[in-house]
């Protein structure tokens, strides 16, 4: 009987696993190098959106079932999750509603509600001067990290779940014995832990500017320059950029690019910087790697990796799956 387990990481994967077996009686302990807003979840912004991950069938399952649990967790202020408008934009073509938005209520947007996206941002130019050329909008979850990973580690500890920060384990086994289970939700330390060369580094820099006031819906452009605004609660991130890097220092060129094009798009003045933050989407080549391995000393371990720019999209779907194989 495995009842005794414990998780590597403490980004949305292992705070996640670790509310969920917590809750449900296991003894659970987190171990970390980082906590909070040192992973990359706390770079993130972070919307339920499938994003940069595969494979795609197992991708929309798991995020179907984070959109819903989601959902639950939106009726409550103090989770830091709400439900928001997104907007999602082509410049190059006319945009694919992917088919599973569509029950969820995804509709096309005209070209006189691309300039309504920008919501009551004053100065409303023409349409064209946007320079997409097509979109479509759906409600989303969306989790203000500053918020949820707080309230997630929380809900653990209150579930007497325990966490230990700044350890690094070389491979699964260090893990001490007194636990029979290990989950393995490393994010790209997986890299190392796991020796797993599918994994790459889908380097993101956002940059945090001031509350940006009657921005209340996401704005997203995934052509090159890949472009979104999304307003949370204190503040508002401008994004960004998606490339093969291990790079973590921000690029000040680069934060200068992005708050161009965002306030270009917003039709506002250039905000002032708060904060510029890097992360590393855990991009693996071979798609997200959820399946039990057996250790070295023969205990098992469940991976929980590589859910490259959908980690919090996909976070309660997996969690869900890695209960199932334990199960
Ligand atoms: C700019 C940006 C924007 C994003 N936007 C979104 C979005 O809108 N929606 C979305 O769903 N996703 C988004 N993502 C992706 C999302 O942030 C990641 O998929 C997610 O954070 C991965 O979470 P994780 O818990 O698996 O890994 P991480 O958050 O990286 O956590 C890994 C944990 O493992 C620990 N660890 C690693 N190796 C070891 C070791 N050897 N020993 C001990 N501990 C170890 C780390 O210290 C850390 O605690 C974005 C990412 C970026 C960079």
């Amino acid at each position: 009987m495995e009842n005794r387990v414990a998780i590597v990481g403490a980004g949305v994967s292992g705070l996640t696993c670790g509310v969920l077996f917590a809750e449900r009686g296991y003894q659970t302990a987190i171990f970390a190098k980082e906590t909070g807003q040192q992973t990359t979840s706390g770079a993130a912004a972070a919307l339920c959106f499938p994003y940069d991950a595969g494979p795609a069938d197992a991708v929309i399952a798991w995020a179907l079932a984070t959109y819903k649990t989601l959902i639950g967790l939106s009726s409550d202020a103090r989770t830091g999750v709400s439900m928001i408008d997104l907007r999602q934009f082509s410049r190059a073509c006319e945009i694919r509603i992917p088919a599973w938005a569509i029950p969820l209520g995804a509709h096309r947007v005209s070209a006189s509600a691309v300039v309504n996206a920008v919501c009551a941002v004053p100065k409303r130019p023409h349409a064209d001067s946007y320079g997409f050329k097509s979109g479509f909008a759906l409600k989303v979850p969306l989790m203000d990290t500053t918020i949820y990973l707080d309230y997630l580690a929380s809900r653990f500890r209150t579930a007497g779940g325990s966490t230990t920060a700044n350890v690094r384990f070389e491979k699964p086994e260090d893990v001490g014995d007194a636990f029979d289970l290990v989950i393995n939700c490393a994010g790209m330390g997986a890299r190392e832990l796991a020796h797993d060369i599918d994994l790459e580094p889908h380097r993101g820099q956002v940059a945090i500017v001031p509350k940006i006031d009657n921005l209340q819906c996401a704005i997203v452009c995934d052509d090159a320059p890949l472009m979104y605004a999304i307003p949370r609660k204190n503040d508002c991130v401008f994004g960004g950029t998606n490339d093969v890097s291990d790079n973590l220092n921000p690029d000040p060129v680069t934060t200068k690019a992005i708050v161009a094009e965002c306030s270009r798009v917003l039709e506002i003045e250039k905000p002032r910087v708060v904060r510029e933050r890097v992360g590393l989407r855990p991009f693996r080549k071979s798609g997200v790697r959820l399946e039990k391995e057996k250790l070295s000393d023969g205990r098992s371990v469940i991976h929980n990796y590589g859910h490259g720019g959908s980690g919090f999209t996909l976070s309660w779907g997996c969690a869900e799956n890695v209960f199932e194989i334990v199960g």
